[in-house]
């Protein structure tokens, strides 16, 4: 039997096809500008003799619902899974689970109805999210779909660390507190150090930095997250590709006051035209990192701003866990940036971070140990794999005993 992983974005389908025995993986494939002009599929899979095929395709995806049927087809056409039936369960991404969830769970009508009612909460992806839930239900209607939330992880963060100092009924009436994301993610490559270092996850104290287009710090004590970086919305912390992270909100009172912006635009802010790409024009690390070598005082300055950032909260959550066993780097900039790790560690072996200048600079596709000896705090960079992540807990929700 096989299991099959969905992330729908708002002009993206995502998808991983797994067996479900070892959750090796025997496709995956994305759907991207599904609603414009010209769409295009790419799907990577094994073929009957265990060769690597690469398939791509470009034709108009209207909508979801088109997305869906492509892949199918194109899963079915290769014989990748020529029947539905031979799925044992479909895992799909949701990215805000609010209070409500804390586990992945089995989706019924009443589940649906709760992550529609979150989509204030999560008004760019829980629609995309919930879009994608519904054609899949339709189209493959006798199979157990489980959600598995990028919030989950997050929910067992303390309350005097998810509770902000607003007046206490903003949280009774509105809900607003810290959910944090990437909760999937932080789960995942936090486990995987553990397993590395052959230690239990329940007895280890654990950094972890997710640091991609969007990026995020959890602190992890005795395996259940304490804290997060992101809070509210995606939009606190750390420096991101186009988004601000940490800023004063009085900011935005002084701009509104001084130059008229409406909240849209200043949404459009600090989401879209702020972090790396306010500070100097672009916000992919790569092309910053080439430019700041060749001399660009902007790009140099942006990196010195993430960087700084970034320590600072590795301060702060080893005084939050009084200590780390473990730091972990992920996510395209920490797997690949060597700089990045250097500059953003430096000075901290007061903390007991000591990183190897040599092991940081190396290579390879598996984890990689970048801490001198003297090390208190063992350095890790861990490869994410977040659709693997859901489809180990799609197999999990879908193998409980049922109550
Ligand atoms: P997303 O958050 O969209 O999943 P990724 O985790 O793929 O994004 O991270 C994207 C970021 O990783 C971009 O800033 C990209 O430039 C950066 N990145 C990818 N490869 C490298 C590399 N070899 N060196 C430096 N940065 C890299």
């Amino acid at each position: 039997m096989k299991i099959l992983v969905l992330n729908a974005g708002s002009s993206s389908l995502k998808f991983q096809l797994f067996n479900m025995l070892d959750l090796s993986s025997l496709a995956s494939g994305v759907i991207e500008q599904i609603g414009e002009a010209q769409g295009h599929a790419r799907v990577e899979y094994f073929d009957s003799s265990g060769n690597g095929q690469v398939l791509e395709v470009r034709q108009s995806v209207p909508d979801h619902r088109s997305g869906m049927e492509l892949m199918a087809k194109l899963l079915r056409d290769n014989e990748i899974l020529t029947e539905v039936s031979e799925l044992a369960g479909i895992g799909h991404r949701v990215v805000h689970g609010g209070e409500l969830f804390h586990e992945p769970v089995l989706i019924n009508d009443e589940v649906i109805e709760v992550i529609k009612e979150l989509v204030p909460l999560a008004p760019l992806h829980n629609p995309a999210n919930i879009t994608g839930i519904e054609v899949a239900m339709e189209q493959a209607q006798n199979i157990p779909h489980v959600a598995v939330f990028d919030t989950a992880f997050h929910q067992s963060i303390p309350e005097h660390a998810y509770l902000y100092a607003l007046p206490y009924r903003l949280y009774e009436e509105q809900k607003i507190r810290r959910y944090g994301f990437h909760g999937t993610s932080h789960h995942y490559v936090s486990k995987k150090a553990a397993e590395y270092l052959n230690r239990s996850f329940d007895e280890m104290k654990i950094i972890s930095l997710h640091l991609g287009n969007g990026a995020s710090v959890a602190a992890i004590n005795q395996g259940k997250c304490v804290d997060t970086s992101m809070g509210f919305t995606p939009l606190e912390g750390l420096v991101m590709g186009t988004r601000s992270g940490d800023l004063d909100p009085a900011i935005l009172f002084y701009l509104a006051r001084e130059t008229g912006m409406t909240i849209a635009e200043m949404d459009t802010l600090l989401n879209k035209e702020s972090g790396l790409k306010g500070i100097c024009g672009n916000n992919d690390m790569r092309t910053i990192g080439q430019r700041a070598e060749r001399g660009d005082a902007k790009a140099q300055l942006a990196i010195e701003i993430f960087c700084y950032r970034l320590k600072k909260y590795v301060g702060a959550y080893i005084a939050a866990l009084g200590g780390a066993d473990c730091l972990i780097f992920t996510g395209g900039i920490g797997e690949n940036d060597s700089r990045v790790r250097a500059k953003s560690l430096a000075n901290l072996d007061v903390l007991g971070l000591a990183l190897d200048t040599k092991k940081n600079n190396s290579r390879t596709d598996t984890i990689l140990e970048i801490q001198k000896e003297e090390s208190r705090c063992k350095i890790l960079v861990v490869p994410t794999d977040e659709e693997f992540e859901i489809a180990t807990q799609t197999v999990e929700r879908l193998t409980l005993p049922s109550l």
